[in-house]
């Protein structure tokens, strides 16, 4: 059976698995790609935020220092914030 024994319309439903899985490939390829943009890290010198795939060793190209990960960067904040605001809270309640 040859393909050009089939119908168009045959053809096409042949065809569209293939297109259904180089559509999901293509999200995939896009997907690891977004994700790897998003690996950001953030100077705790001078606040600039890299792209980590770029820098050398991770060090911040001004500072010469190591840069840390964005999301651990946010983590720490999000912590110093919080203790902060409840010691404030203490104080309120003394
Ligand atoms: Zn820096």
């Amino acid at each position: 059976m040859g393909l050009e024994n089939l119908s168009e319309n045959e053809k096409l439903f042949i065809g569209l698995p293939f297109l259904i899985i180089g559509i999901f490939l293509l999200g995939m390829f896009l997907k690891t790609k977004y994700e790897k943009e998003v690996e950001v890290s953030k100077c705790p010198i001078c606040k600039e935020s890299y792209e980590y795939a770029k820098l050398v060793d991770g060090l911040c190209p001004k500072c010469k220092i190591k840069t840390i990960d964005m999301n651990v960067y946010y983590n720490i904040k999000k912590n110093k914030y919080i203790q902060i605001y409840e010691n404030l809270l203490k104080k309120i309640n003394k």
